[in-house]
């Protein structure tokens, strides 16, 4: 009986985040704690930043 997930994440310190609504969208196998900003899917994050783009 393995478990994987917990094994798993202890080195997942890499975190893909949403620079709109601050929700983690995925974590990612980095060796040190990192974080990147992308804005997700949701339709409130899309169209917030096109706005933003527009001025
Ligand atoms: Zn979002």
């Amino acid at each position: 009986m393995r478990n994987h997930d917990s094994v798993n994440t202890k080195n997942e310190l890499g975190m893909v985040i949403c620079k709109v609504c601050n929700e983690v969208l995925y974590t990612l196998p980095t060796n040190r704690l990192k974080k990147f900003y992308v804005v997700c899917h949701k339709e409130q994050c899309v169209s917030k930043t096109r706005e933003g783009d527009m001025k």
